[in-house]
């Protein structure tokens, strides 16, 4: 199967872009990117779900339960050896075995992509420090009582995933004093979703744990844009009101990939009087991206 089966291609004032219906065919055309330069490209995404599942989990799973496969683990790395990005076949084989959330590993661990940042709405701890790590153990061993370490602050170090997958951790809308943080919260902050001051808060987070295996920043080595439009919950988050630290991360990008994801779009919407698909989303950030090149 011909990879551009799982892809629309469009190229704009000489950017690739490539949109998929489900996330988990970018794959196919990360693995098309991957064999245009001679390194492996990072991932910054943009989306609503974490998307760090290990690939094959559900398919092995489901081997393992119907009795024909013994090892679930072992069948599952086995999946994952056989992805050659230079193979169509074999990419083809994976887009057909993977499931929700599992592209991203499927892309790391076979070497179509180098480290992988996720900016995302559903994990405000995501991938723990070192520190947080070591809070945490220490609140378990000494419970009931107080910890003995002290609640760790920014900034954190962060050890390398084997998996080089990183969900970029955040607290709230930048400037929200409320607590506990609440469902209004949650519609601030997603509105900001491509908002500079957000961005920009989520590149430097990155970037303590970028820093922590030698890559300065985010922006310091090449890098795929990809973006689910379920990270767009209101009319609002597709209009920053100012898209400048967005624009460059678009202007920037070896390419741009984007999940259409139309049932999700619909599932995360939090504007009932004001409802947008995922084709009025798509459409919107097509503007972004003609204005941003
Ligand atoms: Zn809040």
């Amino acid at each position: 199967m011909p990879l551009n089966t799982f892809f629309k291609h469009n190229v704009i004032k000489g950017k690739d872009i490539y949109v998929v219906d489900d996330h988990h065919k970018a794959l196919a055309a990360w693995a098309l990117v991957r064999r245009s330069v001679d390194f492996m490209p990072n991932l910054i995404t943009i989306d609503h779900h974490t998307d760090t599942h290990e690939a094959f989990l559900r398919h092995a799973h489901w081997e393992a339960y119907n009795g024909r496969v013994k090892d679930q683990g072992k069948f599952r790395l086995g999946l994952v050896a056989r992805i050659d990005w230079r193979s169509d076949a074999s990419i083809a084989v994976a887009i057909g075995n993977l499931q929700h959330d599992e592209h991203i590993d499927a892309a790391t661990c076979s070497g179509a992509l180098g480290d992988a940042f996720c900016i995302q709405l559903s994990d405000s701890w995501a991938t723990p420090s070192v520190e947080q790590l070591a809070f945490e153990k220490s609140m378990a061993e000494n419970w009931p009582n107080p910890p003995t370490i002290t609640k760790p602050q920014r900034p954190m170090t962060y050890q390398p995933a084997a998996n080089r997958i990183y969900a970029l951790p955040f607290d709230c809308f930048i400037g929200c004093r409320a607590k506990p943080h609440n469902d209004d919260c949650l519609i601030r902050q997603s509105d900001e979703i491509i908002e500079t001051r957000y961005l920009n808060d989520q590149i430097m987070r990155a970037s303590e744990i970028s820093r922590c295996f030698g890559l300065p920043d985010l922006e310091a080595a090449p890098y795929i844009l990809d973006i689910d439009l379920d990270a767009f919950h209101t009319r609002r988050a597709i209009n920053p009101e100012d898209p400048s630290t967005f624009y460059r991360l678009i202007k920037n990008a070896v390419a741009i990939t984007i999940a259409t994801e139309a049932e999700c779009v619909e599932d995360e919407w939090l504007d009932d009087e004001d409802q947008m698909n995922s084709d009025d989303l798509l459409q919107e950030l097509i503007g972004h991206i003609n204005k941003a090149l």
